[in-house]
Order: C-alpha cells, then sequence, then structure tokens
C-alpha cells in the first residue's frame, strides 16, 4: 500500500510551490488508493509560527485537498505536529550514538570555516572532514574540558549511494560529496536532517515526493534509513521522486519570497481552487498532449508519477488565468454568482449596501461568465449597474473620446432612444450611427461604452445596455456629452 506525506514547515505564507507539491502527493495517493499524510515540520522555534500553521491548514482547506492522517483528523502515528514528537527525536539520536552511526563533534563554527576554507584553496572536497569522527576518551575529555558544546553528527558510510529517482531514474551520490551531517545542535534541538527521515520511517512512508531543492539530502536520508533499519525503528527505505523547479520571471526558480509565488494573491483575486490547482499540476506533468483543462477527479485517474517531467516547469500567469477563465466557464450560473459574492460586497465593491444581494446581479451573471479569468474583476465589469454615474477610467476615456467622438456620440443617442430596448436592436442603432460617420461598430460602440460604464473593455456592451435600461443609458450619453 501507498503511503505518502505532505510535510511543509510552517514559515510564512503557503506558496504555489508548497502547493504543487501538496497536489502532486495528494493526486498520487488517489490514484493508487493510497494514505496522505498531512505532518507539520515544525521544529524550527525561531523561524515558524502559529499563525502559518493556521495560514497552512487553513490553504488546504480552501484548495479542496483532504489528507486521510494528520492535524486535525489524527491517525495512528499521532502526534503530527513536530513539536509534539521532540521525545521522539531525543530516543532516536541517542541510539544512533549509541550504536555508532553517529558522533559527537566539537568543531567550532571557525574552525570548520577555516578549514573548508583551506580545503577549497586545495582543491580538496570542502565538506566536513570528519575530524571528530573517532576522537579518543581523552580528546573528548579534553574537549569537554573547555566547554564546548558537541552538536551530533552523523556518520556517512564510506560508499556510494544510488537509487533510482521516480522522475530522474538512477542517481549515484559519490561519498566525498556526501559528508556526515549534524542530526542534533548542540542546544539539543534535533534538525531537519534527523527528524525529517525519522518521521517518515515511523510513519511507514513507502513514497517520498518533494521538490528537487531537496535532492541533496537523499543520499543522507538513505544513509540514515539505513541505520534506522538496521535498528529495527525502520522496515524499508522510501522511494524518492524529485518534482522539476518552477522558474518564474526571467527565468529565475521562483522563490517563496516572491510575490508571485503568494498563494494568498491567487485566492485574493479571485483564482477558483479547481483552476489553480489544474494550472499548477502542468508544473511538470501534463494531462494529454493536446487536453490542459480537467478536474481533479480527471487528473486523479491519470496521474502517473512516471510521467512527471525533471526539466525545469515555467510559471506563466497568462496561462494560469487562461486556465481559471475555463474552470469559471465549467460552473454552473448559480455557483458562479455565490463565488462572486465576496467581490461583490465591501471592501471589494464599496458601493454595495450593507445587505446587498447578489443576486441583484443575476441578469449580468452570465455574461460575466462568459468573460472574466479571475473572479476578482467581476467588481469592475459589473459596477456600472449599480453606481448612480459610472466609474469613469481616465486612460479608457481618453482613449475612447477622440475627435469627432461627440458627434457619433450624439447620433448613437438618437438612435438609440428611438429604438426597441433589446440588445439587438440597440446594436443595430449603434452600426447605424457609426455608418454615418464612417466608422465600424467597433470603433463606433467604444465611446457609448465608455459614457456608460466608464471603461473601454466590459461586458457584451448591448446586453449590458439592455439590463442598465433606457433611461439610465441616455442620461449618461448626455452627461457624457455636456
Ligand atoms: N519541511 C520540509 C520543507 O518544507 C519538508 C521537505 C521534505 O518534503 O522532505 O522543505
Amino acid at each position: 500500500t501507498v503511503r505518502v506525506r505532505f510535510c511543509p514547515s510552517p514559515t510564512g505564507n503557503p506558496h504555489v510551490g508548497l502547493v504543487r507539491t501538496a497536489l502532486f502527493n495528494w493526486a498520487f495517493a488517489r490514484h493508487h488508493q493510497g494514505t496522505l499524510v498531512f505532518r507539520v515540520e515544525d521544529t524550527d522555534a525561531a523561524r515558524d509560527s502559529e499563525e502559518s500553521y493556521e495560514a497552512l491548514l487553513d490553504s488546504l482547506r480552501w484548495l479542496g485537498l483532504d489528507w486521510d492522517e494528520g492535524p486535525e483528523v489524527g491517525g495512528p502515528h499521532a502526534p503530527y505536529r513536530q513539536s509534539q514528537r521532540m521525545d521522539v527525536y531525543r530516543d532516536v539520536a541517542r541510539r544512533l550514538e549509541e550504536s555508532g552511526h553517529a558522533y559527537r563533534c566539537y568543531c567550532t563554527t571557525e574552525e570548520l570555516d577555516a578549514r573548508r576554507e583551506a580545503a577549497r584553496a586545495a582543491g580538496r572536497p570542502s565538506g566536513y572532514d570528519g575530524h571528530c569522527r573517532d576522537l579518543s576518551a581523552e580528546q573528548v575529555a579534553a574537549y569537554e574540558a573547555e566547554g564546548r558544546e558537541p552538536i551530533v553528527r552523523f556518520r556517512m558510510p564510506d560508499k556510494a549511494i544510488t537509487f533510482t529517482d521516480l522522475v530522474r531514474g538512477d542517481l549515484t551520490f559519490a561519498p566525498e560529496n556526501v559528508p556526515d551531517y549534524g542530526i542534533v545542535r548542540a542546544n539539543g534541538a534535533p534538525l531537519y536532517t534527523l527528524v525529517n527521515p525519522v518521521d517518515d520511517a515511523l510513519m511507514e512512508i513507502t513514497h517520498v515526493l518533494r521538490g528537487e531543492d531537496l535532492l541533496s539530502s537523499t543520499p543522507r536520508q538513505i544513509a540514515l534509513y539505513e541505520a534506522l533499519i538496521e535498528l529495527d525503528l525502520a522496515k524499508e527505505i522510501p522511494a524518492f521522486g524529485h518534482l522539476p523547479y518552477v522558474m518564474g520571471e526571467g527565468n529565475k526558480k521562483l522563490s517563496k519570497r516572491d510575490p508571485q509565488a503568494s498563494l494568498n494573491l491567487y485566492r485574493e483575486r479571485g483564482f477558483l481552487p479547481e483552476g489553480l490547482l489544474n494550472y499548477l499540476s502542468l508544473l511538470g506533468w501534463s494531462f494529454s498532449p493536446d487536453e490542459d483543462i480537467f478536474t481533479l477527479d480527471q487528473m486523479v485517474a491519470k496521474f502517473e508519477i512516471g510521467d512527471v517531467n525533471a526539466n525545469p516547469a515555467r510559471f506563466d500567469l497568462k496561462k494560469a488565468e487562461s486556465i481559471n477563465g475555463d474552470h469559471i466557464r465549467m460552473l454552473s450560473v448559480e455557483d458562479f454568482t455565490a463565488r462572486c459574492a465576496p467581490w461583490l460586497r465591501a471592501p471589494f465593491a464599496p458601493w454595495a449596501p450593507e445587505d446587498f444581494d447578489p443576486a441583484a446581479f443575476a441578469a449580468l451573471a452570465p455574461l460575466a461568465q462568459t468573460r472574466l479569468t479571475v473572479l476578482s474583476d467581476i467588481t469592475a465589469n459589473v459596477d456600472f449597474l449599480f453606481l448612480d454615474e459610472p466609474a469613469i477610467d481616465e486612460t479608457s476615456w481618453n482613449k475612447a473620446m477622440k475627435e469627432g467622438s461627440d458627434a457619433l456620440l450624439a447620433t448613437a443617442r438618437a438612435k438609440i432612444a428611438e429604438a426597441d430596448w433589446k440588445a439587438e436592436a440597440l446594436k443595430e442603432a449603434v452600426l447605424e450611427a457609426g455608418a454615418e460617420h464612417g466608422l465600424k461598430l467597433g470603433k463606433a460602440q467604444a465611446p457609448v461604452r465608455v459614457a456608460v460604464t466608464g471603461r473601454t473593455i466590459g461586458l457584451p456592451l448591448f446586453e449590458s445596455l439592455e439590463i442598465l435600461g433606457r433611461e439610465k443609458t441616455l442620461a449618461r450619453i448626455d452627461a457624457a456629452l455636456a
């Protein structure tokens, strides 16, 4: 049976890279009818916060990704917050030390730095040089007498580590590139290098799917696993698959500090969770050569980790928006209306009275649904219907109101005033007005649109006029002509 884990550290706001990792683990678990374990790696008291932890949970809930074991749902390996598992790590560290898989290292930072520099200068590998690997009892006593406080270091075996990455294929790490590494700080705090594989082992994780940035820690973890197996603390080494980097603007790695990477940004702009997840699934994976739009269920049915591409993926905001727009169009109009509601209230829509009923925009909803790529755009697209006067966008105004616009507007006003108040007839009227001034429909309708809605782009114009009504429409054109 498949057991995978999603184990973020609650530092800062959730970002899209983290969501992609969660999604791939989730899809993998669901595809194999396995178990998704959600573990919170909050052992770094200086960087982790309760606020980030809450934000993390809230984000996953919003995305609709569920987990089978973890915070709030519990499970046989509880607790799932590492900050509550310190006894476990202390115990394992002690056993690793007792069995000789780990040792106390008394080197100071200055000593380590100096030796690293020297190794570099001599063209030798600059990782830890094994100085404290086999200290004699006298040396240890001397260091202790000096008051040095040791860290605990894991003893890497003197052999190459080889494994088959589920995404990248066979990989080999030579021993000189994987030096002994710290697992417990001098103050007794266990490090990621220890707690992550220890929990993977105790929680019987079968597949570790995570970002490429963690690839260098995998040979260390495999070696630690071998020690844990020897100590009867682990059954077998999990399979590893490293998901490709995500590149942002300027082909630079998208960092979690990048504003474009913040999950909240997408949430606030009105991405649908299903639209965002659809897009994020394409960062390293593809559904089919000719289909980019799919549901989560369809993704689950097709998701194979072996199909993930090792090459860096490129984050493309335009594509994300366009995919989101397609998902907006897949909603029922009722669902669409309901999901727009937050953007039709204060603070997004200051014009909305407190008891504003989103159903009031029901007439416009079908028009908006064909247009939007993100829900937050609804505010600017429908405000003309609710405001006493349109909110004039200066740039739009200057663009649409050129020489001759007044004359055209006047003709259009006269014609539509006489038209049957239906979209088709209104269009006919503006078409005729345009013809009189030698303008095609597109050019002719621009000043009308800006006079009535305040902007040059928006919902289909003639349907909008029909909904706004004759009186208001004509009054706005008059105001523009005045
Ligand atoms: N807590 C680690 C991180 O957020 C987890 C890495 C892993 O998946 O092993 O980077």
